[in-house]
């Protein structure tokens, strides 16, 4: 399928390579235990998320759960899944309509297109949906919305290019409370060079929604682009310092060997991926299952 597809590349630089190792080595010693530290650390798992599974790999050889080297992908697939599914995910349906979404993330991430996809998802499962086109700092991002919103049926609440992303934030909760919405998703600017203006600016679209609803934005998605490995990382860590983030979307899983950085979003951000993008098409945007990830990782 798509996911596994999508993970095609990562599977290369991550599952053949401990094959590999296993193949290459008898018996497990120390050798062994750095190429395979090498192995985690070339799939964007993350420093401090390899140290931990090594220390976990070495506790399974002193349980003898690892007694050969062929026992050690069985091993990393199961700490691997408890990892990425120690949190729960935050249901959507537990909120009164309109739940309010609010899209965070650097420019070129994928942004745009996942609104468009949230949107087709939501659609599709019956859901009344309207989308806020908040970055007024592109033109061509509210234009590509429309573009979206047209192909998704889905009303788009918009400005004139440079007004101020508050209020239209503040005029889609407004239209999505008048017109019995179910989901309204906001779009949200992603200039980095202008990085304090951005925060202050997410934090006052914060004020404003939650003005009109308490305990709104619901959700606050942080979308990332899979390619850029470690940098994701650390773009997350900037939004988290601005704004309470749920969760990331995960995109362009399908193109890159660093699908690992899923398990250092959740390991070190301890942010649940929620969704992954595995192309451009309206549907290949997925759920995050952990499991589905952990098992399609070592198919
Ligand atoms: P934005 O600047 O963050 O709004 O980014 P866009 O939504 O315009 O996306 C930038 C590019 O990435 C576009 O060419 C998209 O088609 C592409 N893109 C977005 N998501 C995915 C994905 O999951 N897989 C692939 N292969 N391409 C994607």
């Amino acid at each position: 399928d798509k996911l596994k597809a999508g993970l095609e590349k990562t599977r290369k630089s991550f599952t053949e390579k401990i094959e590999q190792l296993v193949i290459g080595y008898a018996t497990i010693d120390d050798e062994f235990l750095d190429d395979l530290e090498a192995v985690l650390l070339s799939a964007d798992v993350g420093v401090s998320t390899t140290a931990k599974l090594m220390t976990e790999i070495r506790s399974g050889i002193k349980s003898k759960e690892i007694n050969y080297p062929e026992d050690l992908k069985p091993f990393l697939q199961a700490k691997i899944s408890v990892m990425l599914l120690r949190e729960p995910q935050v249901e959507q349906d537990i909120h009164e309509p309109p739940v309010v979404m609010l899209i965070v993330g650097v420019n070129g991430v994928g942004k745009t297109t996942t609104i468009g996809k949230l949107a087709s998802y939501y659609h599709e499962a019956g859901k009344k949906v309207l989308i806020a086109a908040g970055d007024t700092f592109r033109a061509a991002a509210i234009d590509q919305l429309e573009i979206w919103g047209q192909r998704t049926n889905t009303e788009v609440i918009k400005h004139a290019e440079g007004s101020d992303p508050a209020a239209v934030a503040f005029d889609a909760v407004q239209a999505a409370k008048a017109r019995r919405a179910d989901i309204v998703i906001i779009d949200t600017a992603g200039r980095l060079h202008t990085k304090s203006n951005l925060m202050e600016e997410l934090k006052k679209i914060n004020r404003v929604i939650a003005k009109e609803i308490p305990d709104a934005p619901h959700e606050t998605l942080l979308v990332l682009d899979a390619t850029t490995g470690q940098n994701a990382i650390n773009q997350a860590k900037l939004f988290g310092d601005a704004v309470k983030l749920s969760g990331v979307v995960l995109t362009k899983l399908d193109g890159t060997a660093k699908g690992g950085v899923v398990i250092a979003i959740k390991n070190e951000l301890n942010l649940p991926v929620k969704w992954v993008g595995v192309g451009e098409g309206v549907n290949d945007l997925r759920p995050f299952d952990p499991a589905e990830f952990a098992a399609a990782l070592f198919a």
